[in-house]
């Protein structure tokens, strides 16, 4: 039988209702969460770790790097076949993806979470543990990078991303859809992401901000970034990389400032790309020193910049990490 180890950081599939509050607060230890799910033993021995109990929006990208190391470390055991990611929905596809950039191991990792906490009465928490054991025990997701499994559905950790607020078949991987799924018996594979990539620096940068385009942004938060003086930032732009003039004067003023900026798009799906040459069009804007983030989303691109800079500020370099 595979050994899994199951670290637990929180979420909803942690929580339950708190009846003075109203609302869900975290409640259930990493043991209590993975003894809900007695059908574990058939699959695989499960180790808990519990690692934290916050809600993901607490989670910071320094905690994620620092999950990574530890499930490295972890990883060296001959014992420990694979791995069990719980973790809040709201972030989830970052620490998968920051997972997926700078881990060494191979063994599978598969982040998963709920929709619903432990005191409702359709708590998906089981069900998604149960298949996330099952995808990391199963020896096709050797070597498929880290996924993120719920519903039971397997995504790349590279293209999923939470869809809709509250219900649970919230992940999905839009224009590309899921590498598999989870059935009672058998976990099927159909194919494999092969854009996957490894930014592994000894440290990450952190104070790399995020500017969503909206029609008539102007400069103001460029300059309050360039003042400053941080590490780097990532733009959303309009459909395939196109910002308001405002938006074009900030990029072009923190580029000369040194600061790299990296240009995704606002848009769920597709790539940012030179197709105009107009006045805040990538195309017009790559000279002056853009780097274009392909098919990233902004929060992702955020993450690889963070970690790219570890590695260098040349934008050239840049830009052949983000091609
Ligand atoms: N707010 C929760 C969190 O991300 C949502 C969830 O887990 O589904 O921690």
């Amino acid at each position: 039988m595979k050994k899994i180890v199951a670290i637990t950081t929180g979420g909803t599939i942690a929580m339950k209702l708190d009846l003075k509050t109203g609302g869900l607060v975290p409640a259930v230890s990493g043991e209590d969460l993975l003894a809900a799910v007695p059908a574990l033993k058939n699959i695989a021995e499960v180790e808990v770790i519990e690692q934290s109990n916050v809600p993901s929006g607490h989670i910071t990208p320094q905690m994620m790097f620092d999950l990574s190391k530890k499930i490295d470390e972890l990883a060296k055991s001959n014992d420990v076949d694979g791995f069990v990611v719980t973790h809040g929905t709201d972030t989830l596809e970052e620490t998968a993806y920051m997972l997926d950039l700078t881990l060494h191991t191979d063994k599978p990792v598969c982040v998963t979470g709920a929709m619903r906490g432990a005191s409702d009465t359709s708590w998906d928490g089981p069900g998604n543990i149960l298949a996330a054991v099952k995808t990391a025990a199963c020896d096709d997701a050797v070597g498929q990078g880290v996924l993120v499994v719920l519903n039971d559905v397997i995504h790349a950790a590279g293209e999923v991303t939470k869809t809709h607020s509250v219900n649970t078949d919230t992940f999905q991987s839009p224009w590309w859809g899921p590498v598999g799924h989870v059935y009672f018996d058998k976990v099927v594979f159909r194919r494999k992401s092969i854009c996957r990539q490894k930014i592994q620096p000894e440290r990450l940068v952190p104070d790399v901000y995020l500017i969503k385009s909206v029609a008539g942004l102007d400069d103001f938060l460029f300059k309050c970034l360039i003042d400053k003086k941080v590490g780097g930032i990532v733009v959303e732009a309009f459909g395939c990389g196109n910002v308001p003039l405002g938006v074009r004067d900030g990029i072009f003023e923190a580029c000369k400032a040194g600061i790299p900026v990296v240009l995704t798009t606002r848009v769920h799906a597709g790539r940012v790309a030179q197709v105009y040459s107009y006045k805040g069009s990538a195309g017009e804007m790559y000279p002056h020193g853009i780097i274009l983030a392909g098919e990233l989303t902004g929060q992702k691109a955020r993450l690889k910049l963070m970690l790219a800079l570890g590695l260098t500020k040349d934008t050239e370099k840049l830009r052949r990490l983000f091609a």
